[in-house]
């Protein structure tokens, strides 16, 4: 920590947190806002003021000159637009001003963030509203205010107004299921989330001599290094002192901006690395989760490394997720998915459970395209992460828990046990309830879900808009099996219930191993979706199924779903061909220049041996140059057939056909290309190379 300082000095101190609120506004100021921020009303322009100007003092005196207004437009990054406090006064000094008006409300010009045809291009406004539950706090000089960002007709063009509205779909209908249950104290419910972030980290001179890499953000080519992680020695390794050094740095910089970062380590793959920050409210943890991404290359930059946080930088070693925790805590303290000692008496918990299965049996395939993208179809499916296919799993003793409903019996399980170390000198541990499963890409881990599917670049907001709203469902109709039900039989009829849903959902549970063949084939007998790319998932959230849930529980109008389908659609399109153009560019004007200057010398060599020794049998370097020389044959026509089908997809103008052109072909041509490439390469001596290998980018960090 610098000059002797404790994290406690430092956590939060660039935030406008509660503590700071309560320290600098008057006592009814900071009630009203700390009442719109537990309950979600609206805030008074009075308020806004107050709150506006102790913004703006605690600002200055952070050093801060300017305040922008932060939001999250689909592109799924994040933007700002940055204005000074100062305000010319009618003796030609300035003073620094900052209002109400400007604290809740913004007019960005809207016209170039991408609306799927949500706006008008002659209509370019667009406007930013403050969200007072998320935090203000300084970053460079600047104070930034996290917004919703939404049309001139109101239509939301970012990713936090429909989380917004998602998580308070949940509140309100797990609070009327909590009041029939019998929990009438509870008035709110909040999702938590604590996203783990994996990323990878390189050189930074290695990464700028490879275009894929600045342009794509992942490799387009290269041969394997000869090491993988086949020897297992890189997961919660010991951390090299750079790579300590840059994360030392990384959780004091998010420290500061409030950012709970908690645990790090070494993950599977070589120069791959995880974060994860303890848990928060849904839209607070993403929009840490976005900082935590900038941070993470900023400081990355500062150590001379490029952090990666493409899902899949590197062929033949894992690629990265973001793997989203998730639970829903009520305004009285209680973590439904929380079992308690015995879960099988625990009505309340088995009840919103049930409703996490349905839910997910019910929307797998909406669930699938929340974490769909052109970076992330490489990854599920691969070996390292979960299918493509939507199962939830439970662990032993809550499948027996399930088993027992479903069978009408009691449960007879123990609970938590005592386990069995054979050294009287280890402590006494309790076994959890649930064992680890790795493979699950939907996976019940003791008092929350751990959904394991979205990538690591993208935003995870939508999974969490599309999980909350699925589980809204599910709880409605439980309440609307349950509301009429007089009091004396509520328990049987519950447990009645749940034996119903077991029975119609239990397909999706699923407690083996993911990655296996067996499963693939199992999962198709139960009737599971492998919706394995972006292209094939995407008509589903388009289907009636789908408009129906967002529309009823008022999180996306039928515009916004179909203004979220065509952005989706043409960002896949878009991604495929920058990683087409720029693939064809690095083969064509490096490393071919490095394949024929190559072949030359070994083909004159060949020659001079030739000279030398006319009667040798060996000629290795024939050999070689012929080899050579055939592989360039491949590559040039493997070039031409991607140009051309490149070409033949820019065509293209309906959104899903286009963009399954891309996978079905232009992907296929890449891969066939580069396999021509990486045979190349692993003959031709680095000198010859245009940019470095994967063993030198994967395990060059000290
Ligand atoms: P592990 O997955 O290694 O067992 P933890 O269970 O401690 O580790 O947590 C993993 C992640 O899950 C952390 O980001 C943590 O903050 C988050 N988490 C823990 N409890 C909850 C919860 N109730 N809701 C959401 N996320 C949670
Ligand atoms: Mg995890």
């Amino acid at each position: 920590m610098e000059n002797g300082k404790q994290v406690t000095d430092i956590y939060g101190q660039l935030v406008f947190s509660d503590k700071v609120m309560r320290e600098r506004l008057p006592k009814d100021v900071y009630k009203a806002v700390h009442k719109t921020i537990e309950n979600g009303t609206h805030l008074e322009l009075d308020v806004a003021n107050a709150v506006a100007a102790a913004m703006k003092e605690w600002a200055m005196e952070h050093g801060a000159t300017h305040f922008t207004h932060w939001f999250q437009p689909m592109t799924g990054l994040t933007a700002e637009k940055h204005d000074s406090f100062l305000s010319p006064d009618s003796d030609g000094s300035v003073i620094m001003e900052f209002s109400g008006k400007e604290l809740v409300k913004g007019e960005p010009d809207a016209s170039s963030f991408p609306s799927g045809g949500l706006r008008a291009t002659f209509e370019a406004r667009g406007y930013t509203a403050w969200d007072p539950s998320s935090p203000a706090f300084i970053k460079d000089g600047s104070l930034y205010i996290p917004t919703a960002f939404c049309s001139y007709g109101g239509e939301a063009l970012d990713k936090k107004t429909p989380l917004l509205r998602s998580m308070e779909a949940l509140s309100k209908e797990a609070v009327k299921v909590l009041h029939l249950l019998g929990s009438k104290d509870v008035t709110r419910v909040s999702t938590t989330i604590g996203s783990e972030q994996e990323y990878f980290l390189i050189d930074k001179d290695l990464y700028m001599q490879r275009k894929d890499l600045l342009l794509c953000g992942r490799t387009l080519m290269g041969a394997p290094a000869p090491k993988g992680q086949e020897m297992e020695d890189h997961y919660f390794g010991v951390l090299k002192p750079k790579v300590s050094a840059y994360m030392h740095d990384l959780d004091e910089e998010l420290w500061k901006l409030g950012v709970p970062a908690k645990t790090k380590h070494n993950e599977v793959a070589p120069s791959q690395h995880e974060l994860a920050p303890v848990f928060e409210t849904a839209n607070v943890a993403v929009d840490h989760n976005q900082l935590t991404m900038e941070v993470m290359k900023k400081v990355a930059d500062k150590r001379g490394f490029a952090c990666l946080l493409h899902e899949k930088p590197f062929a033949g070693v894992n690629g990265s997720g973001k793997h989203n925790n998730w639970s829903i805590q009520t305004n009285t303290g209680v973590n439904l998915l929380d079992p308690g000692k015995k879960p099988a008496e625990n009505i309340r918990f088995l009840v919103f459970l049930m409703a996490v299965i349905s839910a997910v049996d019910e929307y797998a395939d909406i669930l699938r395209v929340s974490v769909a993208s052109a970076g992330n179809d490489h990854r599920l499916g691969a070996n390292e992460a979960p299918p493509a296919i939507i199962s939830v799993f439970v662990g032993d003793e809550l499948a027996e828990v399930l088993k027992s409903i479903e069978e009408g019996r009691e449960f007879t399980g123990a609970g938590k046990t005592e386990m069995e170390m054979g050294a009287e000198v280890l402590p006494h541990i309790m076994k959890d309830t649930t064992d680890r499963n790795r493979t699950s890409p939907f996976a019940f881990t003791g008092n929350k879900f751990e959904f394991r599917m979205p990538g690591s670049a993208i935003s995870v907001a939508n999974a969490n808009i599309v999980l909350n709203t699925a589980v809204a469902e599910a709880l409605a109709r439980i309440y609307e099996e349950l509301k009429d039900v007089p009091e004396a039989e509520l328990e049987t009829k519950v447990r009645e219930l749940l034996k119903k849903l077991l029975l119609e959902h239990k397909k999706v549970v699923f407690n083996g191993n993911g990655y296996t063949e067996e499963w693939v084939e199992e999962a198709e007998r139960r009737g599971l979706d492998n919706l394995k790319s972006l292209p094939d998932a995407m008509p589903r959230w388009i289907s009636e199924k789908s408009i129906e849930l967002f529309t009823k529980h008022k999180i996306f109008t039928k515009e916004e779903i179909f203004s979220r389908y065509e952005i989706l659609l043409e960002n896949y399109s878009k991604t495929r061909h920058i990683e087409s153009l720029t693939l064809q560019e690095m083969v064509r004007k490096d490393f071919l220049d490095g394949l024929i200057s190559y072949t030359t010398a070994v083909a004159e060599e060949a020659a001079k041996k030739k000279a030398l020794l006319p009667d040798s049998p060996c000629a290795i370097e024939t050999h070689i140059a012929q080899k050579l020389d055939c592989l360039s044959g491949k590559i040039l026509r493997a070039l031409d057939k991607l140009s051309e089908d490149t070409k033949a997809a820019e065509e293209k103008t309906d959104a899903l056909e286009c963009a399954a052109f891309y996978q079905r072909v232009v992907l296929n041509d890449m891969e066939v290309l580069r396999s021509y490439v990486d045979v190349a390469e692993s003959m031709i001596p680095e000198s010859y190379l245009p940019y470095p290998t994967y063993g030198e980018m994967l395990f060059s960090l000290r």
